[in-house]
């Protein structure tokens, strides 16, 4: 029976990405398994080359070489890819990834397994930037998960490299407090919030919004972060849970500092967009945001280690 390839095509696509993949693992390849397409592989040679290329349209890589490798040995496979899947393994040396010749890439993950990334610390250390070259222009989809700490600083290159952002997204333990000014994590007092919505362009860390206002085409960041719990401020979603407008300030900074009526007022205004001279600049957000949206899973007690350790490595290894 002669099936039309367009249908074989639907199947093939059907087959690998009808079911949107939730694993929230690091470093775990979120392709389904291959059984999926592999009967098709073995069907025919036209088959075989329609599931290969459905199945590489998603590319998981651990090594900048295995791109290399690939590019150079398969430089149809590349030209297929659009999501590209990458892995920044625990070890000294930080990968840069050159993206040349992905032609389709429309997406990029990268899961952070190091420690680093620390720009304050080492300004020498290439990880002072987003570790990527010659991105595509069609790259309108950032997914950064596990950064230990997502300084604004993180970002100082992404005008440059992704001119073109629509989504950024992120998530990991801590997030940047615009008060201490330091990554921190988040407590709020029990039952936390699941997520805080903000449309029309507020709801970063002003730094953040500084970091990213040059991005003319970006409409929606998404960061979810650990709520470590314990917290004194209550936060959720809705004008009557989120007066102050929380956008990444941590428990310790709202308890002192918002007990000055007058400061808080004044730095809530400041998100507002309203300039503050002695607090700092007004809240300025790229020009297309149209969605922030904040995501909290709980910290279980073991992550509370994961914590501790990232400090303790950072005050031992700080001033190398
Ligand atoms: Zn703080």
């Amino acid at each position: 029976m002669h099936i039309p390839l367009e249908l074989v095509q639907i199947i093939i696509e059907y087959s690998l990405y009808s079911k949107n993949a939730s694993n929230h693992e690091l470093a775990v390849s979120i392709k389904p398994d291959w059984k999926a397409i592999q009967p098709l592989t073995l069907a025919s040679k036209t088959y075989r080359a329609l599931a290969l290329e459905a199945w590489f349209q998603t590319l998981f890589i651990n090594s900048p070489n295995d791109l290399e490798n690939l590019r150079e040995l398969f430089p149809g496979i590349a030209r297929s890819i659009r999501v590209l899947h990458c892995v920044q393994n625990d070890a000294r040396y930080i990968s840069m990834w050159d993206l040349t010749g992905l032609n389709h890439l429309s997406k990029i993950r990268l899961d952070w397994l190091s420690r680093r990334m620390m720009p304050h610390y080492r300004s020498k250390d290439p990880a002072d930037r987003l570790p990527f070259t010659h991105i595509p222009s069609f790259v309108t989809e950032l997914d950064i998960r596990g950064l230990p700490w997502p300084s604004p600083m993180v970002f100082h290159n992404i005008e440059s490299i992704l001119p073109n952002l629509k989504i950024l997204r992120l998530r990991q333990q801590r997030i940047w407090c615009g008060l201490c000014h330091t990554c921190s994590v988040a407590r709020f007092k029990e039952p936390g919030p699941e997520r805080i919505i903000y449309e029309g362009g507020g709801g970063l860390p002003i730094h953040y919004a500084r970091a990213l206002r040059s991005l003319q085409h970006l409409r929606t960041v998404s960061i979810t972060i650990a709520d470590f719990g314990s917290g004194k401020m209550t936060v959720g979603q809705g004008d009557e849970h989120n007066r102050y407008l929380w956008s990444g300030e941590c428990d310790r900074c709202m308890e002192i500092m918002y007990d000055d009526d007058d400061f808080r007022d004044r730095y809530v205004a400041r998100k507002k967009g309203v300039a503050n001279g002695d607090i700092g600049h007004a809240y300025v957000p790229p020009p297309g945001l149209n969605r922030v949206e904040w995501h909290f899973w709980r910290a279980e007690g073991s992550e509370e280690v994961d914590v501790q350790e990232s400090e303790d490595e950072m005050s031992d290894s700080g001033e190398e």
